[in-house]
């Protein structure tokens, strides 16, 4: 199914782009990697996946709040494995602090690489897919592309910009064979979720199995964590002949956050 084609995740060295990573490399994909970390452990990274896997494994260091960086990255990938089939837009940030006082450059990064980067690698894909008559978008947007909460100014705006931004693509890309779909999801036990984690363990002075409790019962009425693994399988299946009608779409996995 993505047997041979290639799939560009960003923010792939951690987290959810790395289960994704892991879930396309399983499947027989070539896999670009991006994001930042040791460079020791990224290059044991693309080894163990290409070594368990059999696959290409390429990795690109590009700073996605640089839109010359994500040319040049997607240049390499153009000239290295000839195009993106699979893009995963996935490298996000966070930043909590109420409205009066959100730092304006804390506003301008998570803006830039939560919102900005997904139409730069989005704009700059297209042509190779389109060539192909065959592509598949999938953004990484979260349950806060279509709620809110407080203090989250800059995430929730730049998260409900990926949803808008994830249809307009389908709109464009409709009857090309190019699907752009987002998927939306609640708490998942990453290192970006961990820091809230120990903020909730710190200002309310409880163990951290209780302020993750706390975490998950604050919005999830089902208090689970949604795994890498769970969000690996809903990118394979939007790559799959089932999804082919599939476009547009903000596909919630958050253990019924939204449905409050
Ligand atoms: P994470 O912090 O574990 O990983 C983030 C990745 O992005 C890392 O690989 C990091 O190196 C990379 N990155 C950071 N800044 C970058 C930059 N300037 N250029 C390129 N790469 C950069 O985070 P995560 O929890 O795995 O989150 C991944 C995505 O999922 C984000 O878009 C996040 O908003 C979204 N999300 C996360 C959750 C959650 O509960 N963890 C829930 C909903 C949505």
């Amino acid at each position: 199914m993505v047997k041979g084609k290639t799939v560009l995740v960003t923010g792939s060295t951690s987290g959810i782009g790395r289960g994704i990573a892991e879930a396309f490399a399983m499947e027989g994909a070539n896999i670009v990697l991006n994001g930042f970390g040791d460079s020791e452990e990224i290059d044991q990274l693309k080894q163990d996946l290409a070594a368990r896997h059999g696959m290409k494994v390429g990795y690109e260091g590009a700073d996605l709040m640089d839109t010359a960086a994500i040319e040049e990255m997607m240049r390499n990938i153009e000239a290295d494995f000839g195009g993106v089939d699979i893009l995963v837009n996935n490298a996000g940030i966070q930043h909590v602090d109420s409205l009066e006082d959100f730092p304006a450059d804390k506003w301008d990064a998570v803006i830039s690489l939560n919102l900005s980067s997904v139409f730069h690698t989005t704009r700059l894909a297209l042509p190779y897919m389109r060539t192909q008559g065959w592509g598949r978008i999938i953004n990484i947007a979260s349950a806060h592309g279509l709620v809110a909460s407080e203090k989250k100014s800059a995430y929730v705006a730049a998260k409900h910009g990926v949803v808008g931004l994830t249809k307009v693509t389908a709109l464009e890309t409709a009857n090309s064979g190019i699907t752009c779909n987002a998927i939306c999801p609640g708490w998942v036990l990453t290192p970006l979720v961990q820091k809230q984690v120990d903020a909730i363990a710190e200002n309310q002075g409880v163990e951290l199995e209780e302020a993750k409790k706390i975490l998950l019962s604050e919005k999830m009425p089902l208090h689970q964590f949604v795994t890498v693994e769970q969000l690996g399988a809903m990118a394979l299946f939007l790559c799959s002949p089932a999804a082919d009608t599939m476009t547009g779409t903000p596909v919630t996995m958050d253990g019924g956050w939204t449905a409050r």
